[in-house]
């Protein structure tokens, strides 16, 4: 088994990079929000325009980023996964260093992140986009399916992803096993997709260690 899983919203409790741009960010920022939300921009675009918006010192940015709660129960899913021999890639349309700095936080500074690039300097800060992929429906700054599509051979068996939200909607078709809510399980539901429903990790690693008290067959047929 192979996991993948989003980082804002589903291992952090609110988005990271809203949080910051509220705290650091000329509330101008909501309006790059909405011509996102209303199609006139894609979210990679959102994405860089925002983080360009970010003030502050470096330190204020830490300080922020300390203040960022994720789910209380997302390290022991990580422990019980590598017990397990079940490697985890966090998969995620935020920002790399905000991520890192999280996790590190939480002793899980091993994790491998997929994100958007923070680069620049504080008061200057830029975003650099190496994941995202002309055509990718999501128009991500991070395509997901083709993280996975690379960077999952076969042979380590069933794909699990877990998500919560529009960044996951490319990457959620192609996945075996996929754990959803808010809005990707409205959106796995509106297109009759099987998906696990879930609100913490402490339910994703319930589910999972069920399926590994069956054969594998059936597991990879839930
Ligand atoms: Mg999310
Ligand atoms: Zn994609």
């Amino acid at each position: 088994m192979r996991i993948f899983c989003d980082f804002d919203g589903t291992i952090s409790r609110s988005d990271t990079t809203d949080f910051v741009l509220t705290a650091l960010a000329d509330p101008a920022w909501h309006e790059i929000e909405a011509r996102w939300e209303s199609g006139e921009i894609d979210a990679a675009e959102c994405m860089r325009l925002q983080v360009a918006m970010i003030g502050g010192s470096e330190t204020d940015l830490n300080t922020v980023l300390d203040r960022v709660e994720l789910d209380p129960h997302f390290k022991n899913f990580v422990l019980w996964a590598e017990a397990n021999g079940h490697p985890i890639t966090i998969l995620s349309d935020g920002v790399n260093h905000f991520i890192k700095r999280l996790l590190t936080r939480e002793g899980l500074g091993r994790l491998p992140v997929f994100a958007n690039v923070l680069a620049g300097q504080a008061g200057d800060w830029g975003l650099e986009q190496p994941w995202m992929r002309a055509g990718c429906a999501g128009g991500s700054g991070v395509c997901k399916c083709e993280v996975v599509r690379t960077t999952a051979p076969e042979t380590e068996g069933p794909v699990v992803f877990v998500g919560d939200g529009r960044s996951d909607f490319c990457v959620s078709a192609k996945v075996d096993i996929l754990f959803a809510k808010h809005r990707l399980a409205e959106y796995a539901a509106a297109r009759g997709a099987e998906f696990l429903p879930y609100e913490t990790f402490a339910d994703v690693t319930a589910t999972l260690n069920g399926f590994a008290a069956v054969p594998a067959k059936q597991a990879c047929a839930v």
